[in-house]
């Protein structure tokens, strides 16, 4: 034996449970070789190897992680040559069963959507031929079906379905692609779908594919359960069916989900880049936001919006239907109403999604967790998480400080909450807008079944620093140790959480809403903090909101507020659309009234509330009907690559009124709004890179966070980053996370383990 052979104790950390991986080491023992054991430890996987010689260690090594199946995710790999070498290796290779009654596996993956093999036995096994349940060790539904820890059969929704005998048979081969594949199922003995429409039910799968086409073909929208939730679809080409799908939904003009037949279809419709294709068919398939393309959808679709949120087929269900569908594309949202959750019960489906679309399509293995689709994308070719949901929750994600039994609450509009465990850090699906009755009650339960899944029982409760925030309200109920995070601290907190830092960094924290320290609503705003504190170094200027919190959905006020500002009551002889439509409303004298006595108004140094005012202003957007509708729509309408920036001024305090007025003079003299918008970004970014660049010379810090909503703006974003880079500087940015208030929670989480490490809880 020569001398770097021997016996190896080696040790693989990160998502390495439930997705397959001990087959996977067995089946590269077996081609290498290599003599030992695989098992499922509190670690992680535990692999015990003899090899021959230095090279087919080597090689075995290199495979591990380079082969490993897609889904899992390699954090560490450990490698501990083991004395006795005189104990002679082991005849062959072998899978350990896991003792599952270990507490601390707790590792449970995501969903993960059809794999090409599984897609080619679907057309040859004879017992899955077009069997829209098929799966294997490497694909199919993961957390949605969970109900308990182990992941093992009997704690999934497909307990109630016994295995046949070819099932079971395969279940137990380890030469198998579906050895130890939970959800296992084949025409006999899994789940099937069932058509419901009034009073009739079909469950012939191939008259369900036939009558659902047909209605698709005829302009109608079709109630299709999915993986995580219930969905509606409708011809994405068609805009009468379109139309009518968005007048059910109860949804303005927030742009639709589009699902494309295939990479050909989506090519014709949309422009994407190689990362973006790569995406898009990863095992993840999230709704990645893509340029518009050639060929142009229903208008409807994206209501005026350049881009397309894209997707390709991710059930097997998806495939059969496009086999015979002709369609290049079909709408696929969310079955809710509105701001509700994303339906899941078969019988709130009858209830609520059947009277607003024609058929309904349903199975029979319920959805334990419910996830949305995910949405990223992709800026200088990088990955942005928006909605982190299908394909992501609930993998950890690694921390380098204990965070261990504290539950942070999240923040309140674009709520997820987080888990601490040990040193992981577990983020909830995307939950929502908790101000909706329906989404508190889904967080309330989330939450809890979070806990019990992960065994995780809190001792500590982190939350936003706003005393009315519902997730507030329920981490005092829970009546644990409460700390309270500033915000905008979170933000930053997040990004250093998911580097693995705790330094002091420049933080810009730019989005809509936030508390602040000092009672005012806060984000535009530049710290110096680490995980245990912040200082605010520079800040937006404040400004009024006339109305309160009407001004989300009306973005008009905020460009008042600004003209007054600069104009007092003489703004009402301003010669702009914006002024005169507020009077045609009847709205100017009121809107000058809160601003003159100050009633109803208060501060905000919010960057969001500046994109509403120049929104407004350009006429851009003056009323939204959805989130971050204004910004996103002048993002939208900016023209890229258009030079000049807008005056501003100020140091600690940074004023855009010089900018206003200019454009204020741009909009009297005709230019058009695509200008303006794009010269206002330009502006935005370069006050940001030069306030950055001033702190850090001022402080000697190079490294520099950028988070919160507004830095989704991808002009912004692209820019401010490219020019921070260039000028030598560390720019930070969460990867795995929402920049927006989806990533709250995991900041929480850090800044509470912090003052837990401190003793200052
Ligand atoms: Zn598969
Ligand atoms: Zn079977
Ligand atoms: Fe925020």
């Amino acid at each position: 034996m020569s001398e770097k052979g021997g016996r190896y104790r080696i040790t693989v950390r990160g998502l390495v449970q439930g997705v397959g991986f001990r087959p996977f080491v067995y089946r590269l023992a077996v081609r290498e070789g290599v003599k030992g054991r695989v098992s499922n430890g509190l670690e992680g996987v535990r692999i015990e190897a003899y090899f021959q010689e230095e090279k087919q260690r080597n090689r075995f090594l290199r495979a591990l992680r380079e082969e490993a199946p897609p889904p899992s995710r390699i954090w560490e790999i450990s490698v501990v040559k083991e004395n006795g070498g005189k104990i002679p290796p082991p005849e062959d290779f072998e899978i350990v069963p896991s003792d599952d009654t270990v507490p601390g596996i707790t590792q449970v993956s995501p969903d993960i959507a059809v794999c090409e093999a599984c897609l080619r036995d679907m057309k040859t096994q004879p017992h899955r031929i077009d069997y829209p349940f098929i799966n294997c060790t490497h694909c199919g539904p993961r957390f949605t079906i969970i109900t308990d820890l182990p992941y093992d059969r009997p704690n999934t929704t497909m307990a109630s379905f016994r295995m046949c005998v070819r099932c079971r048979r395969e279940y137990e081969d380890v030469n198998d692609r579906r050895f130890h594949a939970q959800p296992i199922a084949c025409t006999e003995c899994g789940p099937h779908y069932v058509l419901e429409t009034w009073g009739e039910r079909v469950t012939a799968q191939e008259e369900i594919l036939r009558r659902v086409v047909r209605m698709l073909m005829m302009g109608g929208t079709v109630a299709i359960k999915g993986m995580g939730g219930y969905f509606l679809a409708c011809d994405a080409t068609c805009e009468e069916a379109v139309e009518r799908l968005r007048s059910a939904k109860r949804r303005d003009r927030k742009p639709f989900a589009v699902m494309f037949r295939d990479v050909r279809a989506l090519k014709e419709y949309a422009g994407v880049t190689k990362e973006e294709e790569a995406e898009l068919l990863s095992w993840r398939r999230p709704i990645v936001v893509v340029r518009e393309g050639e060929k142009k959808l229903a208008p409807s679709v994206s209501m005026g919006f350049p881009t397309v949120g894209a997707m390709l087929p991710y059930m097997p269900f998806h495939y059969l239907l496009f086999e015979l569908c002709p369609l290049p594309a079909l709408v696929f949202t969310s079955g809710n109403l509105s701001d509700e959750p994303i339906v899941i019960e078969d019988e709130e489906a009858r209830k609520k999604l059947l009277p607003v679309s024609d058929l309904l399509v349903t199975y029979n293995r319920r959805i334990h967790n419910r996830v949305d689709d995910s949405v990223v994308f992709f800026e200088r070719g990088r990955r942005r998480v928006v909605r982190r949901s299908r394909g992501f929750v609930p993998a950890p994600v690694p921390l380098s400080l204990p965070v261990d039994g504290i539950f942070a609450a999240g923040a309140e509009l674009v709520n997820c909450f987080c888990l601490g465990k040990e040193k992981l850090a577990i983020m909830s699906q995307h939950i929502g807008d908790l101000k909706n009755y329906e989404t508190y009650v889904f967080y309330r339960e989330a939450a809890e079944r979070m806990m019990r899944l992960f065994r995780v029982d809190p001792q500590v409760a982190a939350c936003d620093l706003h005393p009315d925030y519902l997730s507030t309200r329920y981490a005092r109920e829970t009546g644990l140790l409460l700390t309270e995070v500033q915000h905008h601290h979170a933000h930053i907190a997040a990004v250093l959480a998911e580097k693995g830092l705790d330094e002091k960094v420049i933080g810009v924290s730019f989005d809509g809403t936030g508390l602040g320290d000092d009672g005012h609503i806060w984000g535009g705003e530049f710290f110096q903090c680490d995980l245990s504190g912040y200082q605010r170094l520079a800040h937006l200027e404040y400004i009024p909101m006339p109305g309160g919190d009407k001004v989300v959905q009306q973005p008009w006020r905020m460009s008042l507020a600004y003209l007054y500002s600069l104009y007092g009551e003489q703004l009402v002889e301003l010669p702009l659309e914006v002024v005169r439509e507020t009077e045609r409303k009847g709205m100017l004298a009121s809107s000058l009234e809160m601003l003159r006595k100050q009633i109803h108004t208060p501060l905000t140094s919010s960057a969001g509330r500046l994109f509403d005012a120049v929104a407004a202003l350009t006429g851009v957007c003056r009323e939204t009907s959805f989130h971050a509708e204004a910004p996103m729509r002048l993002e939208s309408v900016a023209v890229r690559g258009i030079g000049g920036e807008y005056p501003w001024e100020g140091e600690d305090v940074i004023s855009f009124l010089p900018a206003l007025e200019a454009i204020v003079e741009d909009i009297r003299k005709g230019v058009p709004p695509e200008e303006i918008a794009a010269r206002f970004h330009n502006t935005m970014a370069g006050m940001i890179v030069s306030t950055v660049l001033r702190l850090s010379r001022d402080t000697g810090i190079h490294k520099v966070v950028l988070a919160g909503g507004t830095f989704q703006n991808r002009i912004l974003l692209g820019q401010v980053e490219d020019r921070l880079e260039k000028k030598g500087l560390e720019v930070l940015i969460p990867q795995e996370f929402p920049v927006n208030d989806g990533g709250i929670a995991l900041g929480q989480l850090a800044v509470a383990a912090k003052r837990r490490e401190m003793g200052k809880l």
